[in-house]
């Protein structure tokens, strides 16, 4: 069991911890990341990228992460393959940390960027046609599926929003929901019932996603919740939109969370209630949720990191003079 201390302590290594990682090293806060089980975060889980601004053709997920672990690294970043199960924020800077390999993390700032993960249904053939027609993200894929058939589970604002963005690349969108009302607001109910090229489907559940011959989605199994009756939907693209889940239990009690767990920051900041904890990314947006947001975050993170470190700086020099 060791002890890693450090001016700034990233815990996740998605888009967010690596921005605000390589900010921090370059304001020589020598960041320390603990990756957590998923090096690279949810871009890991998909192929292609195509809105992360910089690159004119597509991108590969896993590559785009690779990248810019790396790029942290280069200017002075720690990694630390291990993954938090405790802190204790109560005493205030500086903060500690327990992984799982039973090493202790000290951080004078902590920027806690854990992100958030797509609830999925669980049922046969979605983890495997990840990627090959099922996803989770509508704005992230709904390009590859321009003038085809696709389909959207949920009956939450975010299918309802996912389904109405997709309408930018089909006319073909039917909503499947498991009950015959929708949770959506109002408004989006009532842009989703206007739309001409989206159908709903009520009272259905999807039982499995099925492969063509060319191994990528060809049809769901559907079944209808009153009468138990099995039915097939074709269609090229699917999109899960149940929800998403805020990987913030470690938080539970020790930051304000809003009702869906997400962590509370100040508006426009990414500063939690306690002075020196910042939150960046999924973890505390459930609105835009891209990777680009979450890059942004980080960074906001990192600058607001800095000049929390000076005020401290500051103050403790003020009170070493002072008892001289
Ligand atoms: P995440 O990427 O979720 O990373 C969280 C990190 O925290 C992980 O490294 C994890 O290991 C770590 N972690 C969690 N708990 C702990 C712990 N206790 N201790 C240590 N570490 C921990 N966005 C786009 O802009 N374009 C796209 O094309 C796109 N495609 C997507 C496709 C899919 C299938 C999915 C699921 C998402 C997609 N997104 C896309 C969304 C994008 O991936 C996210 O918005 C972005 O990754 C969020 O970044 P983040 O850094 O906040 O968190
Ligand atoms: P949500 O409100 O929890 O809705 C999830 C939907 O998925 C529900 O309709 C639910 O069905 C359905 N569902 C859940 N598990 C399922 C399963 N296993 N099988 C089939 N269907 C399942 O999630 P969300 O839509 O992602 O929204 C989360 C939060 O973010 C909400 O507070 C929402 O208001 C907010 N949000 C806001 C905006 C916006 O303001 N523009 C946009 C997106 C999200 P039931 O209805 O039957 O439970």
């Amino acid at each position: 069991m060791a002890t890693h201390r450090t001016k700034m302590l990233i815990i996740g290594s998605g888009p967010a911890g690596y921005s605000a990682a390589i900010y921090g090293a370059r304001a020589m806060m020598e960041p320390i990341v603990v990756q957590g089980l998923q090096p690279g975060g949810q871009l890991t889980i998909t192929t292609d990228v195509e809105n992360y601004p910089g690159f004119k053709d597509v991108i590969q997920g896993p590559w785009l992460m690779q990248e810019m672990q790396a790029q942290a690294e280069h200017v002075g970043t720690r990694m630390m393959w291990d993954t938090i199960v405790e802190v204790d924020l109560a005493g205030g800077s500086p903060f500690r940390a327990v992984g799982d390999s039973g090493d202790e993390y000290i951080g004078d700032v902590l920027v806690i960027a854990t992100g958030a993960q797509a609830k999925w249904l669980g049922v046969p053939g979605e983890q495997e046609l990840g990627g090959k027609g099922v996803s989770a993200c509508a704005t992230c894929d709904g390009f590859f599926f321009r003038g085809k058939k696709v389909a959207v589970i949920g009956g939450g604002n975010t299918a309802v929003e996912e389904a109405l963005y997709l309408t930018n690349h089909s006319d073909d969108v039917t909503l499947i929901h498991r009950r015959d009302d929708l949770r959506a607001e109002r408004i989006l109910q009532e842009r989703l019932f206007k739309s001409d090229k989206i159908s709903t489907l009520w009272n259905k559940t999807v039982e499995r996603f099925e492969a063509g011959e060319n191994g990528a989605l060809s049809h769901l199994v559907l079944k209808d919740t009153q009468t138990g009756e099995e039915s097939e939907l074709i269609v090229d693209g699917a999109f899960v939109a149940i929800g998403h889940a805020p990987a913030t239990e470690l938080f539970a009690g020790k930051l304000p969370m809003d009702d869906n767990g997400y962590l509370l920051v100040e508006p426009g900041t990414p500063k939690t209630e306690i002075p020196g904890v910042f939150a960046a990314g999924d973890v505390m947006d459930h609105t835009y949720r891209q990777a680009v947001t979450a890059a942004g975050t980080g960074c906001m993170a990192a600058l607001d990191a800095e000049r929390f470190l000076a005020t401290l700086e500051f103050a403790e020099e003020e009170a070493a003079e002072a008892a001289e």
